[in-house]
């Protein structure tokens, strides 16, 4: 069995066909982990979760929302909207279903979409502001944090290091730093995240990269390594340049067994366990 730790399938570029999509998770027995990045998004993460009895949901203010932003990536372009973690609106949306609300996020600090107006410091002090808030709530509910830290390992370390901390941790999702910085998430007692960018051939022009994320795979105590998408977007390099589906984390789980030399259905079981160890709630 796998859990996909963090997906979007609430997003609307799903709308249309998200039926389908259920579908063809529902056959491989996938179990997702809807993550909310702001009000909205959060609200419908819950409600489809509610509806479900293989998705579960997280909620939170992902970094990029707290100023307006013009977001263009491979994979999709939008404005984000200005947005702060709303105790009282995610109280209320906690309560609709906190049985199915495993985690808290995506939150955390994102130094590469920057807004245009704003000096990075005021940015990185709001972000550091919205992300103890939202801490504080995954303390007050006992559940892990799903964290995002994109350009911002020092930050968000030396942030960690010095707040308190919910007692389940988190994940940081989709890691692709170096071995040095996983380190020191590991021993605050994080599990890291691993999405289809792991599965993408080494860069000619920069090899090294992708070489430094594979080398953090190997290095990685068993017990600590989740898989996810982040679908709609990265899907793994068997379906490039395709829509990401959560049952493609099947290629995540592949891609790990080889590089650590391991039977695929063996590691499956292992980061199924994990999986479970980290979202208690998950049935
Ligand atoms: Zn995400």
């Amino acid at each position: 069995m796998i859990i996909d730790t963090h997906c979007h399938l609430q997003f609307k570029g799903q709308d249309a066909d998200r039926e389908k999509i259920i579908e063809r998770c529902r056959v491989r027995g996938i179990i997702l982990n809807l993550v909310g990045t702001q009000k909205d998004t959060s609200k419908k993460a819950v409600l489809l979760a509610r509806e479900n009895s293989d998705m579960y949901a997280s909620i939170g203010t992902h970094p990029n929302h707290l100023f307006p932003t013009y977001i263009d990536e491979e994979e999709s372009q939008f404005m984000s909207r200005e947005e702060d973690f709303d105790e009282v609106y995610y109280e209320e949306i906690y309560n609709i279903a906190p049985e199915k609300i495993i985690g808290i996020g995506e939150c955390g600090l994102d130094l590469f979409h920057l807004p245009p107006d704003v000096p990075r410091e005021t940015v990185l002090d709001k972000q550091k502001k919205v992300f103890k808030k939202q801490v504080a709530f995954a303390i007050r509910h006992e559940v892990p944090l799903i964290i995002h830290v994109r350009d911002a390992h020092e930050h968000m370390i030396e942030l960690l290091k010095t707040i308190e901390l919910p007692k389940q941790r988190g994940t940081i999702h989709c890691y692709t730093g170096n071995w040095q910085y996983a380190q020191e998430y590991l021993k605050l007692g994080f599990y890291l995240g691993f999405t289809g960018v792991i599965t993408f051939p080494a860069k000619k022009t920069n090899p090294a990269q992708q070489e430094s994320l594979w080398e953090v795979i190997r290095n990685m105590p068993e017990n600590k390594i989740l898989v996810e998408t982040d679908a709609p977007y990265l899907a793994p390099q068997k379906y490039r340049g395709e829509r990401c589906e959560p049952w493609m984390t099947e290629e995540c789980v592949a891609k790990i067994a080889e590089l650590r030399d391991k039977d695929a259905k063996e590691m499956e079981e292992i980061i199924f366990a994990n999986s479970k160890q980290l979202f208690h709630k998950i049935k």
